[in-house]
């Protein structure tokens, strides 16, 4: 191919999401602040790029995100910089950075946006994908796990959901932790042979994520393990009984996860999980936990902090099929010229700007032909086309036809407003669910 005729595509891992789609996308982020914002958290927009110290820090070097999936560079003055790879790094960054430590706690805070990870590319997972979370920090406690949960719960729930499971487990508190990782280490070092290549280096590094392998081989060499649970302290125990109480109090479905560990190092007691059996082995869209070190880590005071990320691309893959259709939007009323009369002209374009006026989406196609004027019915799912010629001004109507019927009928200006409104095809004829 020579230079000039390149065809340039999206970048492996990455895609352009389509008007249609990300009409659904709009809709499911305003669910989400909706939501949110019913239990009081704040919208935060952080940037899309950081320090890379501020991942090594926050995520963990030894975490697969960390030690091999960033998107790092070095800027033209020097500076390592990474794309983020996940946002709650970013966020307790902010909360350090403006010391909300001084606001009344907690903190609640949500964000919507792309994060970035070089990461095998398959069904459900890109490089570029999208995250809904949330992050409680200052004031911890049972009650901000379970508060967290819930709202998650009913985010899940008004999106039509009804075959999720939240998974939840403890991975205890830090000396509990590393009780266990010195355990699981000992059991698994004279069988480093028997385990797939990749936990192979994580009982180097991350010794507990391998407990969360999906490998066969890794799952036979666990057999017969140590017990997370048998390594747990007291204090954590109580902690996890509160929150699983709590949790069934308020009738929300969850089932104990014993081998659940989440892959970030930052998490302590409860880490949880949101499956979906429509997505296969990448089923999860969401995940999240308590993290108690993180603040400090990144330069504040000892602060506790209960956060999730939902995955957008794969919720939006599994959304239930009447949310979706009542999130698609109608498409705009058409409006054809008969003829190319100046005054016709002007008058189409008079009566889609007075339909525009009262919310109804209106597309002023000019003088086109039935043929073209039918494909865009078709292409944008139109209610109706309004047609306008020189009988239709001198006698003050329209001509519509209706696509779901394909009838025609004359209608008097005065009367047109009231047929197209909801639920015809007005702009308020879909709802959010
Ligand atoms: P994590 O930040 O790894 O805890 O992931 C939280 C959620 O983000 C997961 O449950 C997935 O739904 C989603 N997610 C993580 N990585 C990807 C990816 N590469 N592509 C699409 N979704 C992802």
């Amino acid at each position: 191919m020579t230079a000039g005729n390149k065809r340039f595509q999206a970048v492996k891992g990455t895609r352009d999401l389509l008007p249609l789609e990300t009409a659904v996308w709009a809709a499911v982020e305003n669910v989400a602040r909706r939501v949110f914002g019913l239990y009081g958290f704040g919208e935060i927009r952080t940037p899309i790029f950081e320090e890379t110290e501020l991942f090594a820090r926050g995520v963990g070097e030894s975490s697969d995100i960390v030690s091999k999936e960033m998107y790092s560079f070095v800027d033209r003055g020097g500076r390592n910089l990474t794309l983020r790879p996940e946002n709650t790094a970013s966020v307790v960054r902010a909360y350090v950075q403006h010391g909300m430590h001084a606001l009344p706690q907690p903190v609640k805070l949500f964000y919507i946006g792309p994060q970035f990870r070089a990461e095998n590319v398959q069904k459900g997972r890109y490089r570029q994908f999208h995250q809904i979370g949330a992050e409680w920090i200052g004031a911890g406690g049972t009650r901000a796990d379970v508060e967290v949960i819930e709202m998650l719960w009913r985010f899940f729930v008004e999106l039509g959901f009804a075959d999720l499971t939240v998974r939840i487990n403890t991975v205890g508190d830090r000396a509990s932790r590393s009780r266990f990782r010195k355990e699981l280490v000992s059991y698994l070092r004279p069988k480093i042979l028997e385990l797939s290549e990749d936990s192979q280096r994580r009982l180097l590094t991350n010794p507990l994520r391998i407990l969360d392998s999906k490998d066969s081989r890794d799952h036979a060499a666990l057999l017969g393990a140590p017990d997370l649970s048998d390594c747990m302290s007291e204090e954590s125990v109580l902690f996890f009984n509160d929150v699983c109480g709590q949790l069934q109090n308020r009738g929300i479905h969850f089932v104990i996860s014993p081998k659940l560990v989440r892959g970030l190092d930052y998490y302590t007691n409860t880490v949880f999980e949101i499956v979906s059996e429509g997505l296969g082995s990448q089923n999860a869209i969401c995940g999240g936990g308590a993290y108690e070190g993180l603040v400090e880590e990144l330069g504040g005071q000892p602060t506790y902090g209960v956060g999730f990320a939902i995955g957008e691309d794969r919720l939006i893959e599994v959304l239930p099929e009447a949310t979706r259709a009542a999130m698609t939007p109608r498409g705009p009323v058409l409006l054809r010229a008969l003829g190319s009369s100046i005054e016709v002209l002007a008058a189409t374009a008079a009566l889609a700007e007075e339909l525009r006026a009262v919310g109804i989406p209106a597309l002023d196609l000019g003088e086109e032909t039935p043929q073209r004027t039918f494909a865009h019915a078709d292409h944008r799912s139109s209610p109706a086309i309004l047609i306008l010629g020189e009988d239709e001004l001198k006698t003050h109507c329209v001509t519509v036809r209706t696509t779901a019927d394909r009838k025609q009928v004359t209608v008097d200006r005065s009367e047109l407003v009231a047929m197209l409104s909801p639920p015809f095809g007005g702009a308020a004829g879909k709802r959010e669910p």
